[in-house]
């Protein structure tokens, strides 16, 4: 039987884009943008054409972390052309709005602002393009899961319980929708302190290991808590550009083999 009389909505595949995954998350703040454009960085660094598309219409966090600013411009056929830095081609609705304005739109709206992003986009030939999807599992990942052609769902967690909990139903959601999990990333694993050296697991050690075996997913690796993620983070110059010999711009690098 066709989606359409399933009452499901048409596959579609975003034009001249050869991958796409998503990157996801159950719980906000557990560093899903951060994972999520370091990841785009360390494609970049491969020798991959990638581009990043931020869906999260009403926390756009693409622009800081990617020093980006400025509305887009439209190209001949009236399409959004990505604004780029790092090397690195990105969209998001926070270029489309005023920083300081909330985005306090009905669901309709946002349903139109996220069809516009993902499909009047001019990426102009990407080998890789990166999902940043909002935290959670409502409507946004659903239209996502649906309608986009993945090519596969990576889910990012720290290791407490709470967050994992919900994790695992962002890993029940792509199943559902039979979008392959490449696997699960965890976040804050561990602390080493800059004066001592001493590891603090402060979220827990190995909660997203145990987790994935659970589920039968893979477990990508680990990226600790470390302070000079948030702060190149929060400067717009993330750790793989920012310091690209470090420990974790290496740990991002193979990550971004393992997808
Ligand atoms: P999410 O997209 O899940 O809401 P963010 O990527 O915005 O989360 O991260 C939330 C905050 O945590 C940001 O200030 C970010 O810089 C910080 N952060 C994320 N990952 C790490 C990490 N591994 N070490 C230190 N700070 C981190």
């Amino acid at each position: 039987i066709p989606r359409r009389a399933r009452g499901l909505p048409q596959k579609q595949p975003i034009q001249n884009v050869s991958k796409i995954i998503a990157v996801s998350s159950a719980k906000g703040g557990v560093g899903k943008s951060t994972i999520a454009v370091n990841l785009a960085l360390a494609f970049a660094r491969q020798g991959l054409r990638t581009g990043i598309l931020d869906t999260d219409i009403f926390g756009p966090s693409i622009p800081t972390l990617l020093n980006l600013s400025g509305e887009p411009r439209l190209s001949e056929s009236q399409q959004l052309i990505p604004l780029t830095n790092y090397g690195v081609k990105a969209m998001s609705i926070g270029f489309l709005t005023a920083e300081s304005q909330p985005v306090a739109w009905r669901g309709l709206m946002v349903m139109k602002a996220l069809q516009q992003l993902l499909y009047k986009t001019d990426w102009g030939g990407l080998d890789i393009l990166v999902l940043d999807l909002p935290p959670g599992t409502g409507d946004v990942q659903l239209t996502i899961t649906q309608e986009v052609v993945l090519d596969g769902a990576v889910v990012v967690s720290t290791p407490q319980d709470v967050a994992l909990k919900d994790a695992v139903k962002g890993v029940t959601m792509f199943k559902l929708v039979n979008v392959p999990i490449l696997g699960m990333i965890q976040n804050m694993s561990v602390f080493t302190c800059p004066a001592c050296n001493t590891n603090t697991h402060i979220f827990g050690a190995k909660g997203v290991k145990r987790a994935c075996e659970n589920l039968d997913i893979p477990f990508l690796g680990n990226i600790p808590l470390d302070a000079d993620v948030c702060a190149d983070a929060d400067r717009g110059k993330p750790s793989v550009v920012s310091q690209p010999d470090s420990a974790v711009a290496t740990s991002f690098m193979s990550l971004a083999e393992k997808i």
